[in-house]
């Protein structure tokens, strides 16, 4: 679509973003145009918009688990992280707008003593991004203490409980429908000391700190193979260290790859299939990306 259309379409939408400003892994070609809606409303009012003109839609939260090609994002990209950041209390329940920082949560559900959220301390991404991933860390995960999401689908605004978002391992049945977004969520906390929890938030935020390469990432690459542990197994192939271009299995953590500056999405997607033909020649492990892509070459 040209994007004379979409700036009428979409006045607010920032033209030809470099979307690698907007991923954790700092890569990523332009978005056709970039959306950060201030509300929910801004939110359905542009994907119905975006719908009526046949322009594709694309959700980006924190961009924490993303590869983005190097060619972008064609049509509408809609980034929620830090806009959508509302937070409510009532009494063990918690709703958080789909824009929140997991971080940001963890603290401040500790702060008022409810607890159930301190791993998501370790997880740098949105609400909307943890509902799409059940993230988790430390042992636990999202499908433990979410109520329910508000998803907008097709033109409306569904209350789908926790049950009905078939969580499990690092997905969700959001991975099989393009275009559902979730625009806020709700949790069921135990009451808990707040110094207790906050200090469980730091002792976590103190181990991750220790335990991951300091250079941009997607966090985990591979998602745990049976029985086993990515980073154990790539290191068991001697890939620490491997390099394709300025991409690098992390000497630190091998289940991160890391950009050592200006990588791209081409050297990221060969470093990956490296990584996974070596482990299965060597160890016969098969190993799946826990990494959306999006976009195109
Ligand atoms: C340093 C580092 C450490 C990490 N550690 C962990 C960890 O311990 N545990 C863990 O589980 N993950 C971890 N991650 C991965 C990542 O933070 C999580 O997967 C997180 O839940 C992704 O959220 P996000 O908002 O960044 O999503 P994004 O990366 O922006 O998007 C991921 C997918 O979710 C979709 N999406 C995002 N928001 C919405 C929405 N509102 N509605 C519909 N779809 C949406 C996107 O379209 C995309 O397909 C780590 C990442 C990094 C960089």
């Amino acid at each position: 679509m040209h994007t004379g259309t979409l700036q009428e379409l979409f006045p607010a939408a920032k033209l030809d973003e470099p979307l690698r400003r907007y991923t954790a892994w700092k890569i990523g070609g332009p978005a056709d145009a970039l959306l950060e809606p201030r509300c929910a409303e801004g939110v359905i009012s542009a994907v119905k918009k975006a719908k009526e003109h046949g322009v594709p839609v694309t959700i980006l939260g924190g961009g924490t688990n993303v590869l983005v090609r190097d060619g972008g994002v064609r049509g509408l990209t809609i980034r929620l992280a830090k806009a959508l950041t509302g937070v409510e209390f009532d009494g063990n329940r918690v709703v958080a707008d789909a824009g929140v920082l997991y971080p940001v949560l963890a603290n401040t559900t500790a702060a008022r003593g409810l607890a159930g959220l301190e791993f998501a301390t370790g997880i740098p991404g949105t609400v909307g991004g943890a509902v799409y991933m059940n993230a988790g860390a430390y042992g636990s995960e999202t499908v433990e203490v979410l109520d329910w999401a508000d998803v907008f689908r097709d033109g409306e605004v569904v209350r789908m409980p926790n049950e009905d978002l078939e969580l499990s391992y690092r997905r969700s049945i959001l991975h099989e429908r393009p275009g559902w977004t979730v625009l806020r969520a709700g949790y069921t906390l135990e009451p808990g000391d707040p110094v207790e929890l906050k200090g469980r938030v730091k002792e976590f935020r103190a181990q991750r700190m220790n335990g991951s390469p300091n250079r941009p990432s997607c966090g985990s690459t591979f998602k745990r193979p049976e029985g086993d542990f990515p980073g154990r197994v790539i290191e068991a192939a001697g890939l620490k260290g491997t390099r394709i271009g300025q991409l690098e299995v992390s000497p630190v953590h091998a289940n991160y790859l890391v950009n050592l500056g200006g990588g791209t999405a081409q050297d990221a997607l060969a470093l990956i299939e490296l990584v996974k033909e070596t482990v299965r020649e060597k160890l016969g492990v098969e190993l799946e990306a826990e990494v959306r892509v999006l976009g195109e070459s």
